[in-house]
């Protein structure tokens, strides 16, 4: 389906800046790209990102919206606690939790992650984080704006 980027992204975050009572400042340098995306999917994957950056961080949350000639890219950031850079290759690891004792509290099961690994694959969206570990996190997804092949019409 092809949908604006910013609208889809708007919905999913004005709906969760109310359960998690914090901003959700969304930037997409004025721009209102479309992608080529099957929205249940590209919501999912966004709710994903939004629980952790809210689970993982305690001040507003970013989303940056960016367009190449091809491609979207929306990335989701938060000023928290950070991944150890060693830890960085097995988030999206089925129950890989970094420091278990550590993020304990919030009681999640390391599922969110592989879950969205999983779904971008299936929908051609390519998956990535970066992170320093105390200062924050950013989870980015590359969405085509086109199909590339007519059979996919
Ligand atoms: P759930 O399955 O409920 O989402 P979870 O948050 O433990 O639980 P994942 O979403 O798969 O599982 O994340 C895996 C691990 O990656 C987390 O346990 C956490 O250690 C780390 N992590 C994920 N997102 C962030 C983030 N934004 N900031 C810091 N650490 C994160």
């Amino acid at each position: 389906e092809y949908v604006p980027a910013v609208k889809l992204i708007e919905s999913v975050a004005s709906r969760l800046e109310k359960v998690f009572k914090r901003n959700i400042n969304i930037d997409s340098g004025g721009k209102n790209p479309y992608v080529y995306v099957n929205p249940p999917a590209f919501e999912q994957l966004l709710r994903i990102f939004l629980d952790n950056a809210y689970k993982y961080s305690s001040d507003d949350i970013d989303v940056n919206i960016d367009e190449t000639d091809k491609s979207i890219i929306i990335a989701v950031t938060d000023y928290g606690i950070g991944i150890p850079k060693e830890d960085l290759n097995e988030i999206f690891t089925r129950f890989y939790r970094v420091d278990k004792a550590r993020t304990r509290k919030t009681g999640g099961s390391g599922l969110g992650l592989s879950i969205a690994k999983q779904l971008a694959e299936n929908n051609d969206i390519e998956i990535s984080a970066e992170s320093i570990f105390t200062e924050g996190s950013t989870f980015t997804l590359t969405m085509k704006k086109e199909t590339d092949n007519d059979e996919a019409e």
